[in-house]
C-alpha cells in the first residue's frame, strides 16, 4: 500500500514546548508537594499515560490543588483567574502555555482595554477559548458556526474586535470577518490563527484530494484533530479519525492501495511512524 504521510503532521512547537518544561518540571521536582498538571498537558491519551506511570497526577479542578504543589499549566492556557487562584493557593506555577495562546491571550487584553467587546470564533467550551475570553476587558460573544455570526447584534458606531481560537481554519475566519465587517465598520480583527495550524490543515487538504481515504490520528477530544478531518471530507475525500493502532480496522484499510496519513498536533511522532509501517505492510487489492 502506498502511504502519503503529511510532512507537518504530529507535535507543534506549542506542545513540544509544553512537554519540555513537564519533563523539566519532573527532573527538578523534590519530594515535597506533588507534581500536577491542571486538566490534561495535551489532549492525547498515550501520552497522558506516560506522564501518569511518571507519578504526574491529573487535577480536574483547583479544588485539588494544596500549598507545596507544583502545578504545570497546559499547552492550551487556563483562564486569568485560574492563575491568580494557583498562586494564593501557594501552589508553584510552571507556565507550559503555548507561546502562540500567550500571544493571542495578550493581544486580546490590549485590544479590548477599557472594555470594547470581543467575538470569538471557536469552541466556547475548549479550555483554550476559555482562557482566551478571561483576557477581554468588555463583554464576549463565542460562535463556533459561521451562521451563528449572523445573528450577534451590531451597532455601527460601536467599535468591536473579533479574534479566534489558534488551531480554527484560517479561510473560514476570513469569510466571517468579512462578513461582519459589512455591518460592523469598526470591527478591529486580530490574527491569532496559529500558522502550523494553517500548514496542517492546507497540506490535509492536498493529500486528500490524491487518496481514497485520508487516516487522520489524534485524540478524540482535540480540536485540531477533528478540523483536520473535516477538512479533509470537505474535499470529498473519505476520512477516519483514529486515537491509536489499535483502532485501525486493518481489514477495511487493506481494501485500499492509496492512503492519505495525517496527525493532529499532539500526537507523538514515534505513533504515526508505528501507523506508516502498519499501514506500508498491508497487501493491496489483487489487480482485476
Ligand atoms: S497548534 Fe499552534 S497554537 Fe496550538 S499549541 Fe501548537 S503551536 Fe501552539
Amino acid at each position: 500500500m502506498e502511504v502519503i504521510r503529511a510532512t507537518t503532521a504530529g507535535f507543534c512547537m506549542g506542545v513540544s514546548l509544553a512537554l519540555k518544561r513537564l519533563d523539566e518540571a519532573i527532573a527538578q521536582h523534590n519530594a515535597e508537594g506533588r507534581l500536577l498538571m491542571l486538566g490534561p498537558i495535551i489532549h492525547n491519551p498515550s501520552v497522558l499515560e506516560h506522564y501518569k506511570q511518571l507519578g504526574v497526577l491529573c487535577a480536574g479542578s483547583l479544588d485539588e490543588v494544596r500549598p507545596g504543589d507544583t502545578v504545570v499549566i497546559r499547552a492550551h492556557g487556563i483562564p486569568r483567574s485560574v492563575e491568580d487562584t494557583l498562586k494564593a493557593r501557594g501552589a508553584r506555577v510552571v507556565d507550559a502555555t503555548c507561546p502562540k495562546v500567550k500571544a493571542a491571550q495578550l493581544a486580546i487584553a490590549r485590544a479590548t482595554k477599557g472594555g470594547i467587546p470581543l467575538w470569538l470564533f471557536g469552541e466556547a467550551e475548549h479550555p483554550e477559548v476559555r482562557g482566551l475570553v478571561s483576557y477581554a476587558e468588555g463583554d464576549c460573544c463565542v460562535f463556533s458556526d459561521p451562521a451563528e455570526s449572523r445573528g450577534v447584534i451590531c451597532n455601527e458606531s460601536q467599535p468591536v474586535v473579533f479574534a479566534a481560537q489558534t488551531t480554527q481554519e484560517k479561510a473560514v475566519f476570513q469569510a466571517i470577518a468579512e462578513q461582519l465587517r459589512q455591518r460592523c465598520p469598526k470591527l478591529h480583527v486580530l490574527s491569532t490563527i496559529c500558522d502550523a495550524t494553517s500548514k496542517r490543515q492546507a497540506e490535509a487538504r492536498d493529500i486528500a484530494r490524491q487518496v481514497q481515504l485520508m487516516l487522520v490520528l489524534g485524540g478524540f477530544s482535540s480540536g485540531n484533530t477533528r478540523r483536520l478531518v473535516d477538512v479533509a471530507r470537505a474535499e470529498g475525500a473519505k476520512a477516519l479519525h483514529v486515537e491509536n493502532l489499535a483502532e485501525l480496522p486493518l481489514e477495511e484499510l487493506a481494501g485500499y492501495d492509496r492512503i492519505g496519513l495525517t496527525a493532529g498536533a499532539s500526537t507523538p511522532h514515534a505513533m504515526i511512524d508505528e501507523v506508516q509501517a502498519l499501514l506500508e505492510g498491508l497487501s493491496c487489492p489483487a489487480p482485476r
